[in-house]
């Protein structure tokens, strides 16, 4: 594909997101806003989770994930796992409508820039994947920064720390509803960034992929694993815990 403007930034040759101005990945699509996040609680130390959380991560070993082949093969040391090029990992137990902690540092030595450079991604479900991205003073294209929905939807602001520093997501997802092939009501999102807002109970358009379309096309189920990205870079993760959510009838 073509790139739009400067090199490594966009495209301008990709399908144009339904309902939207912007192509996927568009690389005119304006950046968002820079916003320092507070400071942490505690920048050495992950916290712990509240009672009723399903911990999957709690620093000391992957028994709650599975690699491609068999056990997860990550990195595990000092209280962190670190993508190590041994491929994606995802949950053995499967999730749908629930509450995310996940903890995470981009590589404190800089290398590679745009998509290249601290890339990972959260994915609900499998499918739909939060960004992960070292976004500090490191434009890409805007639906693919930190925080994003990937190839929709950019984060409100750009609430990303520096390269090396410890960095909080906590998304709360509802996955979408399927009778038999059609589709009843999408999956939202709202994500926050540091303690900072950066997707408000946004609608999401099918699950997320690099370069196409979304659609809702594919039904699939209301659970599924919750997935971390090996894109190749040695990121960190710490403290990942989720919570069950029910709908309130
Ligand atoms: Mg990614």
């Amino acid at each position: 594909m073509a790139q739009a403007g400067k090199p490594n930034v966009g495209y301008d040759d990709t399908p144009f997101i339904p309902n939207s101005e912007w192509r996927v990945h568009d690389g005119r699509r304006p950046q968002p806003r820079v916003v320092t996040p507070g400071t942490e609680s505690s920048p050495a130390a992950a916290g712990s989770p509240p009672s009723d959380a399903v911990v999957l991560f709690d620093g000391t070993d992957l028994s709650q994930w599975v690699g491609r082949d068999g056990p997860a093969q990550w990195k595990v040391e000092n209280g962190y796992m670190e993508v190590n090029k041994t491929g994606d990992i995802q949950t053995v137990e499967h999730f749908g409508h629930c509450q995310l902690h996940v903890e995470w540092a981009t590589p404190s030595e800089v290398e590679g820039d745009s998509q290249g450079r601290g890339n990972s991604g959260v994915f609900l479900l499998n499918l739909y994947e939060i960004q992960v991205l070292d976004s500090y003073d490191n434009p890409t294209y805007a639906d693919g920064g930190a925080g994003a929905i990937y190839g929709q939807w950019p984060p409100l602001v750009n609430a990303s720390r520096k390269p090396g520093e410890w960095q909080t997501y906590d998304i709360f997802f509802v996955p979408a509803q399927f009778d038999g092939e059609k589709l009843q009501s999408p999956s939202y999102a709202t994500v926050v960034h540091n303690g900072v807002l950066v997707q408000h109970y946004q609608e999401i358009l099918g699950p997320t992929g690099h370069g196409g379309a979304p659609s809702y096309d594919v039904p699939h189920p209301p659970e599924g694993p919750i997935k971390l990205q090996d894109h190749g870079n040695p990121m960190r993760f710490r403290n990942i815990w989720v919570r069950r959510l029910e709908s309130r009838d």
